[in-house]
């Protein structure tokens, strides 16, 4: 997910005839000049982001025609379905007095959305037009992901650069390229950011970029495919390793527990073989195994258990053969 930013709306009277054509090229019946809506975004750029990450201009010309018609949607409000706007422009432009971190000569897709003037959208375009801007998530799925040291594309073969670090005193970072599907985008409400022009931004969840509840956000917020940064791959990593401890520790800890359960089973005296406890066990949770041990163990409370004890305990006193256990 890319932030891209929308820009205050145009007023009617700004609307071209060509505008108009174009959006009702997506609307069911002719909208006139005063029943829409348009606002402009920028959707991304060249530029390289913080998550070390930027697309190429050939990505940005590819996107441009990827992200034409994708509709978006408001998400303080996700049932209401009237509240998305569409992309019925797309263009790349170009800074020539702006350069790029690698170099290039600064470029940006922009977009012009719609949506119909009604009465549920009235307060999401004053709030437009107040000059609040709205920041947008953006997704779409590349081919290739660059390394900027040594080119190769990590997504089919990884390398050992680590984005971000300083490489002959140069950050590496990856170049988006070959973009194969943009998916819908989502208006997320922020409150003004003082910078003006600013093309890339950040919503509060991505301020929380690096911890993991902000990764798995990304990965929830998503029902087809999504990108992820070195550090997000990082801390999923990190993550999948805790989880791999404590599933051992879990474990050590069911098969002690059912070691217990065919225990209590035997001294029962219920007669149900041990293969057959073993088998049912196998089956079951923790939960059901601590309550099956119980009732096993209420069961057999009518004999005497014996406690597991060690064989010397057992022996007369003074006997020597103390380092046999009796289980
Ligand atoms: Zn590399």
């Amino acid at each position: 997910m890319k932030q891209a930013m929308i820009y205050k709306g145009f007023a009617p009277e700004e609307l071209s005839k060509d505008d108009l054509a174009k959006i009702n090229r997506y609307t069911r019946r002719e909208l006139g000049v005063d029943e829409v809506y348009v606002f402009p975004l920028i959707l991304c750029d060249n530029e390289i982001d913080r998550d070390f990450e930027r697309f190429s201009i050939e990505a940005l010309h590819k996107l441009r025609r990827l992200f034409l018609g994708k509709t978006g949607i408001f998400d303080h409000n996700p049932k209401g379905t009237n509240q998305t706007a569409r992309i019925f422009h797309t263009a790349v432009e170009q800074d020539a007095l702006r350069t790029t971190a690698t170099g290039e000569i600064y470029h940006f897709l922009t977009a012009q959305a719609y949506m119909v003037r009604s009465e549920k959208n009235k307060d999401l375009i004053l709030d437009i037009d107040a000059g609040i801007k709205k920041e947008v998530s953006v997704g779409c799925a590349v081919e290739e992901v660059l390394c900027s040291v040594c080119g190769k594309n990590v997504k089919k073969q990884p390398c050992q650069h680590t984005s971000g670090k300083l490489y002959d005193g140069v950050p590496c970072h990856y170049t988006l390229n070959k973009p194969t599907d943009a998916y819908e985008w989502s208006f997320v409400a922020v409150p003004a950011q003082p910078a003006a022009g600013v093309t890339k931004a950040y919503t509060a969840d991505e301020q929380d970029c690096g911890s993991l509840n902000a990764v798995i956000a990304k990965l929830k917020a998503t029902d087809t495919s999504v990108t992820f940064s070195r550090n997000d791959v990082n801390i999923l990593n990190e993550e999948l390793d805790r989880l791999h401890q404590l599933a051992e520790t879990g474990e050590i800890y069911r098969n002690e527990l059912k070691k217990e359960v065919l225990r209590s089973a035997a001294l029962s005296g219920s007669g149900i073989s041990q293969k057959a406890v073993s088998a049912i066990a196998d089956k079951l949770t923790a939960e059901e195994l601590r309550e099956l041990k119980k009732s096993f163990a209420s069961a057999g409370g009518k004999q005497p258990v014996p406690f597991l004890q060690t064989a010397g305990s057992l022996l007369p006193h003074g006997s020597n053969e103390n380092t046999q256990f009796l289980i």
